[in-house]
């Protein structure tokens, strides 16, 4: 029987789900995965995106980790596609590849004074918070009055870790040095900032909630910003999510506020026009909105300001350009047609597909990557006639390939050890994990399990 030796870049949800769907489905042929990743450690954002207080979601690990352990892939870590390997060498070893490369930089915002010092991109926050390897260990959280742009659930979470006590982070996997930082933060005031009005944000109920219920911090509302119009009205009537969402948002509402020591500020109808300073970020100056009556807002020429001295724009994640694959510099994709990719004369190209938010752009919770790794692997399979012929499928050409290159690569064997040592680390401390956080550290715990 005929074998598909396939490469995933990208392990995270995307690409681990891709690899389990094409597993199970019917097919004519074998299939025989490596996973490349450019971390040390599998699972992507779930592993560096998701806040660590956010333990339900980190849960999508067991059942990811499932998928990995089967016994049925190889893990190649610490493997830097563009560099470590480039895409003539996938065409000499596989008969396909599925780019699942993620989205993890910041959206501009093109709004004067955002290259302020004191201004600063969610996804690089969030990247130092959950312990990435490639971002610096320290970060500048010396302020009392702190705005974060944008109303989806990057947002939620940024603003959540910045005004939520340290204390309340410890039994989770929150790492040493970020603990010490957001313990000794002088923070009273974080303010979030919706270009749109309470009824058409992107928040999702539960994450929404949990807000709410920070200990010592009081919810912050404005009633000029819950005038009903008919646009709302309709998304209330027709949108259950939108209906609970409302509901949580009027409950803060009722809340006799003033006890506590930080407060969470929501601001809708706020459209930031600029942020404001003299050599540091000093405010933020928005235009107030009104709804257009089709669920959209037109402004209203009134401009306010409030005094912050840092900014955090949470206003989506971006996807990047790989060497050697189309991108729609647009949007942040790679350019496909229901994850084949596809060229700039709108022609397939042969072999490449894509899958999650390279794909489609940086939106839906993580279970939705399955549906869209379907639709890619459906292709894939059908496409056989298309696929690349190695002139060396054999498993053990790759692994002598970086071998040849000096490259440190981890395996999942690797990835066991270096989970176990976290774990241990945990353990000692009663927490339930301690991240490994320098790259080389992480690459040497693995590399000291035997190799597969
Ligand atoms: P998102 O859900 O697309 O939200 C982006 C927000 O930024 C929207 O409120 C948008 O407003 C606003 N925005 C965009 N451009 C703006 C501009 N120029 N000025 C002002 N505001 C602007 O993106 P995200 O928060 O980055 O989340 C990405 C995905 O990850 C989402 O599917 C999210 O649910 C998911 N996620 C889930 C969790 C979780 O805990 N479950 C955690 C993090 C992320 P408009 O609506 O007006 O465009």
């Amino acid at each position: 029987m005929t074998t598909l030796r396939l490469a995933i870049v990208g392990a995270g949800p995307a690409g681990i789900y891709a690899a389990d769907i094409l597993h199970k489905a019917e097919k004519k042929f074998e299939v025989s995965i490596d996973l490349f990743e450019q971390l040390p450690a599998p699972y992507g954002l779930v592993r560096y995106g998701v806040a660590p207080d956010h333990p339900r979601i980190k849960g999508i690990v067991n059942a990811l980790r499932d998928v990995v352990d089967s016994g049925n892939i190889r893990l190649f870590g610490n493997v830097l596609y563009g560099r470590d390997i480039s895409l003539d060498d996938l065409k000499e070893h596989y008969n396909a590849v599925i780019f699942s490369t993620g989205a993890v930089r910041d959206a501009s915002l093109d709004i004067p004074g955002i290259d302020l010092p004191g201004s600063y991109g969610a996804a690089d926050f969030v990247s130092w918070y959950d312990g990435h390897p490639d971002v610096p260990r320290q970060w500048p959280l010396e302020h009392k009055e702190v705005a974060v742009i944008g109303n989806g659930n990057v947002a939620l979470d940024v603003a959540r870790m910045l005004v939520k006590h340290a204390d309340d982070l410890l039994p989770t996997e929150v790492p040493a040095n970020v603990y010490d930082v957001l313990k000794a933060s002088p923070v009273t005031d974080v303010h979030i900032f919706g270009r749109r009005g309470p009824y058409q944000v992107k928040f999702t109920p539960l994450e929404l909630r949990e807000l709410g219920e920070l200990n010592d911090v009081d919810m912050i509302l404005h009633d000029e910003d819950f005038e009903m119009d008919a646009a709302s009205q309709l998304a209330i009537d027709t949108n259950k999510q939108i209906l609970v969402l409302s509901r949580i948002l009027n409950s803060w509402r009722e809340r006799t506020t003033g006890a506590a020591s930080r407060r969470l500020h929501l601001h809708f109808y706020a459209k930031p026009l600029e942020l404001v300073g003299d050599g540091h970020v000093e405010a933020i100056r928005f235009e107030r909105t009104r709804p257009n009556g089709e669920g959209g807002v037109e402004g209203t020429g009134e401009i306010r300001e409030v005094p912050i001295q840092a900014a955090y724009r949470a206003i989506g994640y971006f996807g990047s350009a790989l060497p050697g694959i189309p991108f729609d510099e647009h949007r942040g994709v790679i350019p496909n047609r229901e994850g084949q990719v596809i060229d700039d004369d709108d022609q397939q190209v042969h072999g490449v597909y894509a899958t999650g938010w390279i794909k489609r752009g940086p939106v839906g919770l993580i279970g939705s990557t399955k549906s869209d790794a379907m639709e890619t692997v459906k292709h894939l399979i059908h496409d056989q006639a298309n696929w690349w012929s190695p002139r060396h499928p054999e498993l053990s050409s790759i692994t002598e390939l970086l071998d040849s290159r000096g490259v440190e690569y981890t395996t999942i064997d690797g990835w066991h050890a270096l989970d176990q040592h976290e774990i241990a680390l945990g353990e000692a401390a009663g927490r339930a994990r301690i991240k490994v956080v320098p790259r080389d550290e992480m690459v040497r715990i693995s590399r000291e399990a035997p190799r597969a």
